[in-house]
This record gives C-alpha cells, sequence and structure tokens, in this order.
C-alpha cells in the first residue's frame, strides 16, 4: 500500500495533473502532528517510532507549506470555531505533541524562519519530573536488553535479531495502550527485571525533553503557542471519569500559572477513537478548553465540525506524499480508527 501511494503521489507530482489539481477549489484544513525531529542521522537509545522527519526534510515541508496554503495559527482555528465561519481554500496547522527537546532545537529556528505558526501539546508532569513516555522507556529496555529471550503474555519472545527486537517492542507497545495504568507501571518494572536493564537516570531522561525555560520561550514567540497534553500521558479511555478530569483540569491551571498564559487547546495522548470518548470531550469542555486534537484521525473539510474532535494526520516521510496529503486531502483518506501514535509505527511520524 506505501509502495502504491509513494508511486501515485510521484506521478502526480512529475505529470500536470497535480498542477492542475492545486487549482481546483478546496476547503480543507489539514493538520500535520510532529513529535520528534533528527538532526542527520536517526540515532536513539529510545523509541525510534516517534521520529517523523530529519530537520533538512522538515524545512522542505515547511517551505512547501508556506508557498502552497494558507497556515493558520491556534489563534485562526479558535476564530473559526468562535464564529462557525467555513474554511475557505487550502489550509494547514503544525503541531507537536509531547514536549521533545528537538523541537526547540531543530524544529523552532526553522518554524521562525518560515513564519509558520505552530501550537506545542506539554505532558506536564513528564516536563516536572524529567520522566519519557512508556513508549521510549520500552524502546530503551529492548535495546539494551543482555537476555536472548523475555516472557512476554506467557510465551518466550526472542531478542537476538534488530527484527525480533522491533516486534517485541510492537506487541509491548499495543498492550501498553489499552492497560491500565496501575498495571502498565507494574509492566515496565517488571520488564526491567525481564531484559536486565535499569531504568534510564533522570539526567539522561531530561536531555531529551524541552526544559521549562524553553518551553516559556515558545510561549512567548510570536505565532508558536502550548497546549495541554494531559499531566501523566495516561490513556483517557483507559481512567475513571473523576481522574480524566483531574489530568484535563490541573494541566491546564499547572500551564497556565507556569507561563503565565492562558491555555485554550488539549491534545488527547495517543489520540485515536480508541484512546478518548464522548466523556472526555465533555470533560474537556468543563475543563476550559476550546479546541480538542485527536490523532490520525484525517482531514477537517468545509468546517470544523466538532471543536473537541478536531482531526490531525501524521506527517509523511516521503515529501510526494506529503504535499498531496495536504493538497488533495480526499485522495490518501487517513481516518484509521484504531490509529494513534505510540505503537503505529507503520503509519510513520
Ligand atoms: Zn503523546
Amino acid at each position: 500500500m506505501k509502495g502504491k501511494k509513494k508511486l501515485l503521489a510521484e506521478f502526480l507530482e512529475k505529470s500536470r495533473l497535480f498542477n492542475i489539481a492545486r487549482k481546483i477549489p478546496a476547503n480543507t484544513l489539514t493538520i500535520i502532528n510532529y513529535h520528534r525531529i533528527y538532526a542527520n542521522k536517526l540515532d536513539t537509545e529510545f523509541d525510534a517510532g516517534v521520529f517523523g522527519s530529519s530537520v533538512n526534510e522538515f524545512e522542505q515541508q515547511m517551505a512547501f507549506l508556506q508557498k502552497h496554503v494558507n497556515v493558520l495559527s491556534e489563534q485562526d482555528i479558535i476564530g473559526l470555531v468562535r464564529t462557525g465561519k467555513s474554511l475557505s481554500g487550502r489550509n494547514a496547522f503544525v503541531t507537536f505533541d509531547d514536549g521533545y527537546r528537538d523541537n526547540y532545537q531543530l524544529a523552532v529556528p526553522i518554524l521562525k524562519k518560515y513564519h509558520i505558526p505552530a501550537l506545542f501539546f506539554i505532558p506536564t508532569k513528564n516536563i516536572e519530573e524529567s520522566t519519557l513516555g512508556w513508549w521510549d522507556i520500552i524502546s530503551y529496555f529492548i535495546n539494551h536488553a543482555n537476555e536472548k529471550n523475555i516472557l512476554l503474555n506467557e510465551k518466550f519472545v526472542p531478542l537476538q535479531t534488530p527484527e525480533n527486537k522491533e516486534n517485541a517492542k510492537q506487541e509491548l507497545l499495543i498492550y501498553m495502550k489499552t492497560a491500565r495504568h496501575e498495571e502498565s507501571k507494574k509492566l515496565l518494572t517488571e520488564l526491567s527485571a525481564r531484559c536486565g536493564v535499569k531504568f534510564p537516570s533522570r539526567a539522561v531522561q531530561r536531555e531529551e525533553l524541552m526544559s521549562w525555560e524553553q518551553i516559556k520561550e515558545i510561549a512567548n514567540t510570536d505565532g508558536l503557542s502550548i497546549g495541554s497534553h494531559t499531566v501523566s500521558h495516561r490513556v483517557l479511555s483507559t481512567i475513571e471519569n473523576h481522574e480524566e478530569l483531574r489530568e484535563l483540569q490541573d494541566s491546564r491551571i499547572f500551564l497556565q500559572q507556569k507561563l503565565s498564559c492562558e491555555i485554550n487547546s488539549i491534545a488527547y495522548p495517543v489520540g485515536g477513537y480508541h484512546a478518548f470518548s464522548e466523556r472526555t470531550k465533555r470533560n474537556a469542555h468543563q475543563a476550559g478548553y476550546t479546541l480538542g486534537f485527536s490523532f490520525n484521525t484525517g482531514t477537517n473539510y468545509n468546517t470544523i465540525t466538532d471543536s473537541f474532535d478536531i482531526k490531525r494526520i501524521s506527517p509523511e516521510k516521503n515529501l510526494s506524499i506529503y504535499k498531496v496529503n495536504v493538497i488533495l486531502p480526499r485522495l490518501f483518506t487517513n481516518n484509521n480508527p484504531f490509529a494513534g501514535r505510540h505503537g503505529e509505527r507503520s503509519e510513520g511520524g
């Protein structure tokens, strides 16, 4: 499927069809959600699956957006929601989840260079306590594992080849997305023992995440803004109502106090339709948010129909597919109900 998409996208781009398509009227808003950007070569002891583009690819993507579509800001989207206005033309919006340090070091300079607004969603406890998400810790354990096999779900899983290790990570990521919070914490401790690898130090984890000073600087930069990604990045559909409300309220209040600005937007962790519910949307409204963003849920057509399920897609590494997703989004629909980051590596970014 991926190969066919690439061929079709490259064909459209090389032929005049793509130029003609650009002239066809469309009222769309494509929101591209990034997690991590890498410098030259992708080299990490944590989750390689959350890296979307290299910094050079990111620059090409931003140059394309600036030249060919209307690039919106968080305030523009709030305006659209408040007025109920329809979308006009081809629009794009750039967001980042999880608060990784490369967002500040690599992405922000390019966003400034091309005057591209962006919204960064921060899980407050991860920054405050310098702790990476479960997807990074799982990858760290598996990457450093000394054992040839580990016991997972009552069966022995081999860890001898890179492919074995990738399969083990996938299995664990899928489990963690649906496990209750208490079980998922227990699993990480067990996995540490089974792999014979200690948890990475706070100092090592801190290196991967933005500091509050860096987040403040982003909040104070024209066009750039901060949103909440909950307190602890728990999958909201796996927790009780009162816990969900706390995750939404406490993160907003904390960010507002820390950054001395209004926090209007929330991105639901993982973000696919299995990861949040109608209850989440009601709670987000009650917690004072104006906008709620889902993930890997597609493109917004004509108008923002639900301000607490604003759809986002992953960035495609291939520039031709990236362009098609923005110019002709209906061609490759990306509405996968089980999608969401952290375990959906095949979808990229
Ligand atoms: Zn996230």
